[in-house]
């Protein structure tokens, strides 16, 4: 079976938490597309070059421990609005997606540009001061030493930069199922996700992940 989740939306919405619920719920494959951005910031951080970072990416670079840190998130931002990294990068995510067994991806342009024809699309929002607290609480509880308003300053910036930027911005397609989280707690948003997945999968799929 080949079958295409797409779950989009901007920083700490929820979509990561609720790929891995779905992908668990249904036996389904999961890529955190961020990562594949994070890997190329880190590694301009360090020095590298952004196109040729993106060209040489190997999995083992998905792994490095420092890739959720607020630096390697800023300038995974910076590097994902240059186009030939996204070219780069395309290949990859699209034949993970369409990977037998099916698959979850989340992102900023997976429902628009890496797979419009999902299966499924999901397009996971909150409003920003949501996401901030949610985002400050996490890297609190992991003891990192910030400010709420710093948190959102940079929630802020990196949407804008997602949202404005020429190359693949970050918006819902047009036939993607809206999530706003920010009076929904993980349980429902979860919910209304799987019931969004199970609608469109194959009869007997969700009986064999039970
Ligand atoms: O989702 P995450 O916060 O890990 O993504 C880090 C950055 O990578 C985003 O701010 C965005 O600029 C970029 N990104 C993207 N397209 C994707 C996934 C992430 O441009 N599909």
């Amino acid at each position: 079976m080949r079958f295409t989740v797409a779950i989009d939306g901007p920083a700490a919405a929820g979509k990561g938490t609720i790929a891995r619920a779905v992908a668990e719920r249904f036996g389904l494959a999961h890529l955190d597309t961020g990562l594949l951005y994070r890997a190329v910031g880190a590694k301009v951080l360090a020095g590298a070059d952004p196109v040729a970072a993106a060209r040489a990416l190997s999995p083992e670079d998905l792994d490095r421990p420092d890739l959720r840190s607020q630096e390697v998130a800023a300038a995974a931002s910076r590097v994902a609005a240059i186009p030939q990294v996204r070219a780069a990068l395309v290949d990859f995510q699209r034949a993970f997606a369409r990977r037998e067994g099916g698959a979850v991806l989340d992102g900023r342009d997976i429902g628009t540009v890496i797979c419009p024809g999902a299966e499924v699309k999901l397009f996971v929002t909150a409003d920003a001061r949501t996401r901030a607290r949610r985002r400050w609480q996490e890297l609190r509880a992991a003891g990192a030493d910030t400010s709420f308003d710093a948190v959102l300053a940079e929630v802020e910036a990196r949407d804008a930069r997602d949202r404005d930027r020429a190359s693949a911005p970050l918006r819902p397609a047009e036939d993607a199922l809206v999530l706003d989280t920010t009076d929904l707690d993980i349980p429902a948003a979860v919910a209304a996700a799987v019931r969004a997945v199970a609608a469109k999968l194959p009869k007997d799929h969700g009986k064999e992940a039970q």
